[in-house]
């Protein structure tokens, strides 16, 4: 089954008077691979599991194009699943695993095992075919869950963490392998991670949740570069969330707190007197002989780079990056450029 767009409309879910997901608003293009991010509790499994239909929507609606999914059992939607514990039958071998799904529809059988065999080359299990998955890797099995989804040609796929119970090498490579069977196939993608590298790494577009609310859609360019507010921008990497008021606004915003004063760029609307957050990342403080004085105290050693917290003068602990490697007490003067010292809000969303 195929689509041009899936709609998610208002989708709203409550546990009894607990907001898990609010309002999502969201359109899938097909093809596109979408990762839902955020901290645990922020309502990314209630957003698969109301688009699975294994959750019932509290308020909104799903469309698939025209055709209305939301009041559709999980089973008549075409969708695949991948869960985070593979959820494979432990007494059915790696291929009759994978073509459980397609023995359900009774299909002939000469169909089940060509897609069978060509679902298991696909995920390179050729070799393990007739083991069972308690013989198998945790990335194999993985693999598995995999196949037996994608075998059913399904119009979605949906993950829910598929690789957090993967070692980290292994979480690398099945990175790549998502993403290669994602493209070889033309599937369209929802995946749930609360990893900001896997979803940067991985997605067209990410939505990053907070509170079961949509704090901002958007490419992995925009996520990084333009973050909507300081939360998305602590997902992001700006190490450096600092509380200062505005001082000066216009071109550039100027924000005092803590014993600095620093230009920065305004997201959203500010005016003289707001409390702000100004957020840095660590590789975006840069040693300069006209910045402000600070001590290195903490240094760590990062392959290539070393990772440094220093402390301000007024007692402001901040995280740099430098090729160089300081000692604990050395004096350094830091500054930021402008377009990367991002002025947020300091209150207001949710
Ligand atoms: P995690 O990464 O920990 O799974 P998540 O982002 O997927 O987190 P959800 O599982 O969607 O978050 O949960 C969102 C909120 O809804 C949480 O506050 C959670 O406690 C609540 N919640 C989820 N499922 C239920 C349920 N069956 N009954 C009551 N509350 C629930």
């Amino acid at each position: 089954m195929t689509f041009n767009q899936l709609r998610l409309d208002g989708v709203t879910r409550r546990f009894g008077g607990q907001d898990a997901l609010v309002d999502l608003n969201l359109t899938i293009e097909r093809g596109e691979f979408i990762a839902l991010l955020g901290p645990s509790g922020c309502g990314k499994s209630t957003a698969l599991n109301c688009l699975a239909g294994l959750l019932p929507l509290t308020a909104g609606s799903i469309w698939q194009d025209d055709t209305r999914l939301d009041t559709l059992l999980p089973e008549k939607r075409g969708f695949g699943m991948v869960f985070q514990n593979y959820a494979l039958f432990p007494h059915l071998t790696v291929a009759k695993n994978i073509a459980f799904g397609l023995q359900m529809r009774r299909l002939p059988s000469a169909e089940i095992r060509r897609r069978t065999d060509e679902a298991i080359a696909l995920v390179h299990l050729e070799q393990q075919a007739r083991k069972l998955p308690g013989q198998l890797s945790g990335g194999q099995q993985q693999r598995v869950a995999i196949a037996r989804a994608v075998v059913l040609e399904p119009s979605l796929v949906l993950m829910d963490e598929p690789l957090s119970n993967l070692d980290a090498k292994l979480r690398l490579e099945m990175r790549t392998e998502i993403r290669r069977l994602h493209q070889a196939l033309g599937l369209t993608t929802v995946y749930v991670t609360h990893d900001q590298e896997e979803a940067l790494s991985m997605a067209d577009r990410l939505v990053v949740l907070r509170n079961g609310r949509v704090q901002q859609v958007g490419t992995p360019e925009q996520m990084h570069t333009q973050p909507a507010n300081r939360h998305v921008a602590d997902f992001m990497g700006f190490r450096n969330l600092l509380p200062m008021k505005v001082v000066h606004t216009g071109p550039s915003t100027v924000v005092e707190g803590g014993g600095l004063t620093l230009h920065g760029t305004a997201v959203g609307d500010l005016a003289i007197g707001d409390a702000v957050v100004a957020g840095v990342r660590p590789e975006s403080l840069r040693v300069a002989d006209d910045g402000f004085p600070a001590t290195v105290e903490v240094v760590e050693y990062q392959g290539r780079e070393v990772a440094v917290e220093v402390v301000t003068e007024a007692g402001q602990r901040l995280h740099l990056r430098t090729g160089t490697r300081p000692a604990p007490g050395d004096k350094v003067r830091l500054a930021v450029d402008l377009s990367a010292l991002l002025v947020f809000p300091a209150g207001g969303e949710s």
